[in-house]
């Protein structure tokens, strides 16, 4: 069977207007089998982390912030379908459930405490949505995502067992098309073999679609955004951006791995394994080309720029006066491995390691604790990585200016820039 993969993000169903817009898309592929992932409702996984925030530290808050969340939801409902009594009925349990977790105490594992808590956005927002498509003509299956996305127990950023997911997620989504053409799921949870709530990443939806698409040898993915498509740079910061039409793979997880934020880094690795292709469509024109990441050659040579704000540069300094070689090396990667801290960027010297990474906070904090054991370390915070792909003097220019460049990298396709 051909399977199309859908992905709706939160600005794709972020009230009743956005989805309506959802249903229409839908209506335009009426004899296609679609597994369709959604995540949560416009900014409410931000909301979910406030009330979560407030749970650890201003317990009496919490109250006032998931009555306002269920009005929210109740609200889209009754603008969605005239008699909305058995969503709202559907979304009043998880409400029962959500407010049951937070009347107890906060767990000594604030990770885990958020994955319980900030979940709620997707289950909510698919539960909502696959009662408004049943009523409004398009029958579908709503799946628990967690049943089926098998993660570790590395709370915020589970890491898949990609052979049981895939053994479930087959079975279930079977069992789902056993009863009609569309089958409905969470993005950006999953659950652990101890049937404990996980979430993937920030934006891990679009990551949650290729886990699907990879366990069903999906036909293609098709991330539906509000934008028309992959573009060479961010259009609020270079207006004059275009968009690509052909991306090959290889490209596409070099722009998502220096931070492009239309698609999420984790989720083109498997698609390419399988050779499946990933469109990003525009939401408010799905008639549109959009662009197709596949395997071709890139067809143009524009520069695509990814900025990326917040970073942190860290430069280390052997304390013994040895210098900074393999031994050294081996022993800073280990560290950034074991706090999970990421590399956008380094260089090295005899003497020193410079870094650049983005502001992970709490870990980041804890990673150079451990490092100050044996380096001396200095911290330049916030700076920005620029960086340009394909090249030239002209975008290097029109990117960097006259910025304070304090670190810069080039090689034939890609030049980075730290700047402050
Ligand atoms: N709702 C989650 C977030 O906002 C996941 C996603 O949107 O992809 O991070
Ligand atoms: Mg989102």
């Amino acid at each position: 069977m051909q399977v199309k993969v859908f992905k709706f993000g939160g600005a794709s169903v972020k009230d009743a207007p956005a989805i309506e817009n959802l249903y229409q898309i839908m209506r335009l592929y009426p004899d296609d089998t679609i597994v369709v992932v959604i995540s949560a409702m416009g900014k409410t996984t931000n909301f979910l982390e406030k009330v979560l925030e407030a749970y650890h530290q201003r317990p009496e808050e919490v109250p006032a912030l998931v009555d306002e969340l269920q009005r929210q939801h109740e609200q889209v409902a009754e603008q969605l379908v005239p008699d909305p009594g058995s969503i709202v009925d559907s979304l009043r349990q998880l409400f029962r459930q959500l407010r049951e977790r937070l009347s107890c105490a906060p767990s000594q594992n604030y990770d885990f405490d958020y994955d319980q808590i900030v979940s709620f956005g997707e289950l909510l927002s698919t539960t909502l949505i696959s009662g408004y498509l049943n009523i409004a003509g398009i029958p579908n299956t709503w799946l628990d995502a967690r049943r089926v996305i098998r993660t570790d127990s590395t709370f915020r950023e589970g890491r898949v067992d990609w052979e049981t997911s895939a053994r479930q997620i087959q079975d279930a989504v079977a069992a789902g098309f056993g009863k009609g053409r569309v089958v409905l799921t969470q993005g950006f949870i999953g659950g652990t073999a101890e049937n404990l709530t996980t979430t993937l990443g920030r934006e891990g939806s679009d990551y949650s679609a290729a886990i699907i698409a990879h366990s069903l040898d999906a036909e293609s993915v098709t991330i539906w955004k509000d934008v028309p498509g992959l573009l060479n740079a961010d259009p609020k910061r270079f207006p004059d951006a275009v968009k690509l039409d052909r991306i090959p793979y290889e490209e596409a997880l070099e722009l998502t791995f220096y931070g492009a934020s239309v698609i999420h880094p984790k989720t083109l690795k498997p698609l390419q394994n399988k050779q499946i292709p990933l469109y990003v469509k525009s939401f408010f024109h799905p008639e549109n080309e959009g662009s197709v990441i596949t395997n071709c050659r890139l067809s143009t040579g524009v520069p695509s720029f990814i900025v990326k704000d917040g970073q942190v540069l860290l430069t280390l300094f052997p304390k013994d006066f040895s210098f900074m070689g393999v031994e050294n090396l081996s022993d800073v990667f280990t560290q950034l491995a074991n706090y999970r801290v990421k590399i956008n960027m380094m260089q090295n010297s005899a003497l020193s390691l410079s870094i650049c990474t983005d502001n992970v906070g709490e870990r980041l904090k804890k990673c150079v604790d451990a490092l100050k054991k044996r380096y001396k370390v200095k911290y330049n915070d916030p700076v920005q990585l620029i960086t340009i792909r394909h090249h030239t003097p002209e975008s290097v220019e029109k990117a960097v200016g006259d910025k304070k460049v304090l670190m810069r990298q080039t090689s034939r396709a890609t030049i980075q820039f730290v700047v402050k």
